[in-house]
């Protein structure tokens, strides 16, 4: 008789915030699925609910107290990991009913509370988890995180007060992740980090080696050696994202224009005004930014750069906001991404002077907007009648297909609408003729190489 298996108990998680937090999540859940437990996609399944919360903003803080409430509503039994795990208090002021509250990264005590709160029940039949880890992300592409915590501290920014100063992990384990990744279907790998062209710098004397040969804890050793991972019939597009305009970054561009990773840099710049950019207490805040972008360019005329900016900075005045607006007409960034400044507690930018007011924020806001759309659109106009790589994200039911050129990372950038493209599958790289476009997206046909 075949032996019975008992029920395994089940896991419910909410992940909220970034990028990096899904990552934490995926790694949770990846040691649970390896302890046994099973995944529920609701609260009435659940034995016990994991929140992973952000708190990186005041809005996200409430946004994750709101997800606790929910789920203690819903189901009762819960555990919060993630950044504001760090103000336990707060949390239990509000929902004394909590099970456990952990910080963020600390996977262990995570796992641990979910032992205690619905303990596992051992078996040796029970599979351990599939090769690339559970993944809460579609299987084509995955996020690598590289580094945990970071050296800089802007003024407006609480992450190093949370995750420490930078804790780069060693090359020749993130290489075997990815390896684990591209093995079991992934075909972008999405490098991540607070801050990736500083990586390694805090192990710079530990090289490793990987498939024999000496790889050193530097970005572009990292970049080259992912971007090997693919194969011309099977490439692997290897995104990076969070680089700050070092010089030394100028030595990814080339294995840009030779096909190793994707063109495209995620580059925060978050304002151009030297005297903003030094209340930020910006790294790499200097001159030579628009000289260097003009330098990335001759060597590789596909790049796409992408940036996140400020407005309403305290102390940012009307001939500050102009001398971005003005410098965006220079950069010409592909994509761009705005926030209007939100004071986050704890953060050292709150104690500045010369708030400026909503209403200025607002129209700031909207006058950007409005210029980096018209910069958008004209860059992708320009792409109609060429013939370029697309991933496929989704295939429907009507024969069409959306996917996202080299110049879009997900969730963040634009898309590409396909016609006539039922033949595909989600995860396939093939030339699309670029029939159309607007603001921000692209309107195409695959064709045959
Ligand atoms: S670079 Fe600045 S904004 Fe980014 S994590 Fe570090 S301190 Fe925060």
């Amino acid at each position: 008789m075949a032996t019975r298996l008992p029920e395994a108990p089940k896991v419910g998680m909410v992940s909220l915030g970034c990028p990096k937090n899904l990552v934490d999540s995926e790694r949770i859940l990846t040691k649970l699925r390896s302890d046994g437990y099973g995944l529920s996609p609701d609260y009435a399944g659940a034995d016990v609910v994991l929140v992973n919360t952000c708190g990186f903003l005041d809005s996200a803080k409430e946004e994750s107290l709101e997800a606790i409430g929910e789920a203690i509503a819903e189901n009762g039994r819960v555990i919060v990991t993630g950044c504001m795990g760090d103000e336990a208090a707060a949390i239990r002021a509000r929902f004394p009913n909590v099970l456990a509250i952990t910080g963020a990264h600390q996977y262990e005590s995570v796992v641990e509370a979910v032992h205690e709160a619905a303990p596992p029940i051992p078996s040796p039949f029970v599979d351990l988890v599939p090769e690339a880890g559970l993944k809460l992300t579609p299987r084509h592409y995955s996020y690598l995180k590289i580094s945990e915590g970071c050296n800089h501290r802007c003024s407006f920014c609480i992450i190093p007060s949370i995750r420490g100063d930078l804790a780069s992990r060693r090359p020749d384990a993130i290489l075997r992740e990815a390896e684990k990744l591209v093995a079991a279907g992934t075909r972008e790998l999405l490098v991540i980090s607070q801050d990736t062209s500083a990586y390694g710098i805090d192990i710079r004397d530990q090289p490793r080696l990987w498939k024999g040969e000496e790889v050193r804890p530097h970005m572009t050793d990292l970049a080259r050696e992912l971007g090997k991972l693919g194969t011309p019939d099977q490439p692997v597009w290897v995104r990076l994202h969070y680089v700050y305009p070092y010089p030394h970054v100028e030595q990814v561009i080339p294995l840009m224009a030779q096909g190793l990773v994707v063109p495209y840099l995620d580059i925060p710049f978050q304002h151009a005004s030297p005297k903003v950019l030094r209340t930020m207490k910006r790294p790499a805040n200097d001159a030579k930014v628009l000289e260097r972008l003009r330098g990335w360019r001759a060597i590789c005329p596909d790049i796409a750069i992408r940036s996140s900016f400020v407005v309403g900075f305290p102390g940012e005045t009307e001939e500050d906001f102009q001398y971005l607006l003005d410098w965006l007409d220079e950069a010409q960034l592909d994509r761009v991404g705005a926030f209007r400044f939100e004071p986050v507690e704890g953060a050292a930018a709150n104690t500045l002077p010369d708030p400026v007011p909503e209403e200025v924020k607002e129209e700031r806001y909207t006058r950007l907007m409005e210029k980096t759309a018209a910069i958008s659109a004209a860059k992708l106009q320009a792409k109609v009648g060429r013939t370029i790589p697309v991933i496929i994200d989704d295939v429907d039911a009507e024969g069409g297909a959306t996917g996202r050129s080299q110049a879009d990372a997900p969730g963040i950038d634009g898309e590409v609408f396909l016609r006539d493209s039922g033949h595909l599958a989600q995860g396939d790289i093939v030339p699309v003729l670029v029939e159309d476009a607007d603001e921000h997206d692209l309107y195409g046909v695959p064709v045959s190489r």
